[in-house]
């Protein structure tokens, strides 16, 4: 679905995807769950693209909730896909993330086990190559996407911001729906590597305008950085 000409997201508020849409091509924000596959065929043809346009996904980390089709755009389709360097190893399965914490309340991660499952998260394929990025970079793909390091939920997290679309991607550096509880608002991503640190990280955030911040998992948030990263921090305490 279109949020704003140039700005698309696939999938729903327990796992989502984007795409950032220009003239020079479409860059892939995440790949969601292998199942996603078709959906992103379908929101190419409506756009009347395909998967010639894809220039590059860049992967907001390295789990297999984000990592999806990436392998298969890149094996079949040669698109480039951009990890950062501290995520590497878990986007290519040489190190398994940490294992994630009891869950509290079943409900919401069957939920959230259920969707995945029905979307083949069982058969996310790890990458075989990716290109390292860093912080600071900004990446020769459409719509010239800004990394910035965001680590905690997992070493190499980043945020994705495309000025030109008015969006910030944050993957899981947090939420606005936690996939263990199912409660709706801004808070820490669950299943986070590093809690103090990815709360730190959001630091990184700080002056940046973006009418669209853009989670992994949750609604959109368009109440602006400042405030989200306001009450964020509010539900840590
Ligand atoms: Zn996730």
């Amino acid at each position: 679905m279109e949020l704003a000409p140039g700005l698309h997201r696939i999938g729903n508020d327990i796992v989502a995807l984007h795409l950032v849409v220009t003239d020079d091509g479409i860059t892939l924000i995440d790949a969601g769950l292998p199942g996603h596959w078709r959906e992103f065929r379908q929101e190419l043809a409506s756009l009347g693209r395909d998967l010639a346009d894809v220039r590059g996904v860049v992967l907001t980390h390295g789990d297999s909730d984000h990592i999806g089709f990436a392998e298969r755009l890149r094996r079949d389709h040669g698109v480039p896909v951009y990890v950062h360097e501290a995520d590497a190893d878990r986007a290519t399965g040489a190190k398994p993330p940490a294992t994630p914490a009891d869950p509290r309340r079943l409900g919401p991660v069957l939920g959230f086990a259920w969707y995945a499952l029905r979307r083949g998260g069982l058969r996310a394929r790890h990458l075989t190559e990716v290109v390292r990025v860093r912080g600071g970079d900004i990446l020769d793909l459409p719509g010239s996407p800004h990394v910035v390091a965001l680590p905690g939920h997992s070493p190499g997290s980043i945020a994705v911001y495309v000025p030109e679309v008015g969006a910030l991607f944050v993957g899981d550096g947090l939420t606005t729906r936690s996939v263990l509880t199912g409660v709706s608002g801004p808070q820490p991503a669950p299943f986070t590597d590093d809690r103090e640190q990815a709360l730190r990280s959001l630091d990184a955030l700080d002056g940046i305008e973006a009418a669209w911040v853009l989670p992994g998992h949750g609604a959109p948030w368009t109440g602006g950085v400042a405030e989200l990263r306001r009450r964020v921090t509010d539900a840590a305490r």
